[in-house]
């Protein structure tokens, strides 16, 4: 679709483009297979030789138009979906990293990509050095090492709420010849587009805003194509030389700014096998259909309640971006001017049981293990996520025990804020 349409008509028309006489809707290409006339063409496919679908492990028409309006939401050159937010960033890191390397990570990354680098990646042979993301310049260019492969980050961090400093960290990603990867999950396309400001390569676990009624758990990896792969050939070596299990196929050679989603598509696809259901895929398309109507809606009704928390006696402290006054209130307003997010965090004066029980009371808040859907949901770490932590070792991982992460839905701000002043006589 021409680029020159503006995101909330790419949110309806981008990716699926019927022909004359053919569904106005996306169809579900629910098939694992795809039928070939001759044995000669199918063999062409195997070969990368000739585009088109062979097996739904791989690639599956469905999946594809949707990655296409993730794709086009971005401003990126090709994406692809993954079955999960976790297989995202697990390829998006995988697919130029090996074991031997090491990737430079942002301290207040999800703990779900945290667990995934230090401790699952780490058994593969892949080294982290965790950094805050607060952190100057000089401290940040002191993390990286020779074999460094990327760098990986949240553009709004899940549950601390850091915004990003897009600026400073493409800037010291860059001046070590590696790309910045941004998990972009909280802030969306609507609110921000990272490759605007000089960020390689997006991930989003599609299972949060993008699908938005908590159906579906998905992910997805859009590529910007402006990372030069073969400027630094010897270090990205998967990308740059031959791919034995394609006959000798060079991707940046004859995939060209495709390269890198290509090489995820048909090596890791291939063999680790992480693909959404085509059915997923289809409910994701209708979530992405509303995505810019919600998170505006989303950011308005959480000022809201971040403005009423604050002024409320009983509440300790409260942590908003789009608060003035919050620490990344500046950051926010330079990167993502027309809101943040619609999760907020707070705490409340009594701590850590005060908030269970505040929690228990909330009759329209419900408490669930998901973040970002429609419906106001609430979820307190030191009890849940991160339950086998002591109060110490939460606040380095900088979750503080009392911390309440309250994600704002799109229902009327005055009745979330209603249940909450009822839940809050309660303690
Ligand atoms: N990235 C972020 C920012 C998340 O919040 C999550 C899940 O909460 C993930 C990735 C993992 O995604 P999924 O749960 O879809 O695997």
């Amino acid at each position: 679709m021409s680029k020159e349409y503006s995101i909330e008509t790419k949110c309806i028309q981008s990716g699926w483009h019927p022909k004359n006489g053919e569904s106005r809707v996306l169809p579900i290409y629910q098939s694992t297979t795809y039928k070939y006339e001759t044995s000669d063409e199918m063999g062409k496919l195997f070969d990368l030789e000739k585009e088109g679908y062979f097996y739904t492990r791989l690639q599956n028409p469905t999946n594809d138009t949707v990655a296409e309006k993730i794709c086009e939401l971005e401003g990126g050159v090709a994406a692809m979906l993954t079955s999960s937010g976790q297989a995202a960033n697990y390829y998006a890191v995988f697919n130029i990293c090996e074991a031997g390397d090491h990737v430079v990570l942002s301290s207040t990354i999800y703990g779900g990509t945290f667990n995934l680098l230090t401790v699952t990646m780490k058994k593969m042979g892949i080294e982290c050095t965790i950094v805050d993301p607060d952190s100057d310049e000089e401290t940040l260019n002191k993390a990286f090492q020779e074999n460094t492969k990327c760098v990986i980050a949240e553009s709004i961090a899940n549950p601390a709420l850091v915004v990003l400093d897009f600026e400073k960290f493409v800037k010291v990603a860059h001046a070590h010849g590696v790309p910045l990867i941004v998990d972009n999950t909280f802030a969306t396309p609507i609110n921000c587009r990272p490759f605007e400001y000089g960020v390689d390569i997006i991930t989003h676990s599609t299972t949060k805003y993008m699908d938005g009624h908590a159906m579906c758990v998905g992910g997805a990896i859009v590529d910007s194509g402006n990372f030069d792969w073969a400027k630094y050939g010897e270090k990205f070596h998967g990308l740059t030389t031959p791919d034995e299990s394609y006959h000798g196929v060079i991707y940046t050679e004859r995939f060209g700014k495709k390269a890198y989603i290509t090489k995820a598509t048909v090596q890791l696809m291939r063999d680790l096998g992480s693909i959404p259901s085509p059915m997923n895929s289809f409910l994701l398309n209708i979530g992405l259909e509303t995505l810019h109507l919600r998170v505006p809606r989303h950011c308005e009704n959480a000022l809201k309640v971040a403005k009423w928390l604050e002024k409320n006696e009983k509440v300790a402290w409260v942590n908003y971006p789009g608060l003035k006054g919050n620490k990344y209130y500046e950051l926010a307003q330079k990167y993502m001017p027309n809101g943040t997010c619609g999760v907020i965090s707070f705490g409340l004066k009594g701590g850590r049981d005060v908030s269970v029980s505040f929690m228990d009371h909330l009759k329209l808040a419900a408490i669930v293990t998901h973040v970002a859907d429609a419906r106001t949901c609430v979820l307190h770490p030191a009890s849940h996520t991160h339950r086998q932590m002591n109060d110490e070792q939460l606040i380095e991982a900088g979750v503080q025990p009392d911390l309440i992460r309250f994600s704002v839905g799109i229902e009327n701000a005055e009745d979330i804020i209603t249940d909450i002043e009822q839940a809050l006589t309660y303690i």
